[in-house]
């Protein structure tokens, strides 16, 4: 019996060219960070990109903090001095009307490879951190200090130790194909994502947050 319901958070509970455009100026602002500190040259065009294009803040706050020794806390408070509001994050309570159907059945975990001042501000915006309490939210930190980030095995290694939970027990949804893989894997019944703000996706085969979190209670 599947009990427990892991959520991604990044372009999964809001929509993926939102947290493109929230990639963007994490980029912008590491870059300033990195100059403010004499170590521009540790952030190349080609990390700019991975982040502006890609995402992958995470990731590439590990690889800084490699190049340039500076501490990821500041690297991290550096990128996510954003507030969700400029990128128009906002409540969404039809998203929160469904976990709230779906808490009965399910322990509900969050599970981000973002940090917890960026998770903190995104779950308390669109209001789901009334419904999974902070306990419940893997972030960064929680992953070794980042050391095992997802898509790593590691990281959902952590998550599975974490939350204290079988793969077998777990439904994991996911915008990124490779954290499905991963997931997969491991035995979890994964579930990608495409969330890019509307309901249902002509053109993917991957279906929106709410058409997953719709299916789940039509099963309850
Ligand atoms: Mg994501």
């Amino acid at each position: 019996m599947r009990s427990i319901l892991v959520l991604d958070m990044d372009g999964t509970l809001y929509a993926q060219n939102i947290y493109r455009k929230a990639c963007k100026k994490a980029a912008e602002n590491l870059k300033e960070y990195l100059k403010s500190k004499g170590r521009q040259d540790a952030m190349t065009m080609e990390l700019f990109e991975r982040i502006a294009k890609h995402g992958k803040v995470s990731s590439t706050v590990n690889m800084l903090h490699e190049s340039s020794r500076l501490e990821k806390p500041g690297l991290l408070n550096a990128a996510y001095d954003l507030h969700p509001d400029d990128f128009g994050i906002g409540n969404d309570q039809r998203l929160v009307d469904y976990l709230n159907a779906l808490k009965g059945r399910f322990r509900l975990f969050v599970f981000t490879n973002s940090p917890l001042i960026w998770a903190g501000r995104v779950l308390r915006e669109l209001g789901v951190d009334q419904v999974v309490e902070s306990s419940r939210w893997i972030t960064f930190e929680s992953l070794d200090g980042g050391a095992h980030i997802k898509p790593s095995k590691e990281a959902f290694e952590l998550m599975l130790n974490k939350i204290g939970h079988r793969p077998g027990e777990i439904i994991f949804l996911d915008d990124s194909q490779e954290c499905i893989e991963t997931a997969q894997g491991l035995g979890i019944d994964a579930r990608l994502i495409c969330n890019d703000g509307h309901d249902h996706n002509v053109h993917s085969h991957s279906q929106s947050i709410y058409w997953e979190l719709e299916q789940l209670i039509e099963g309850l």
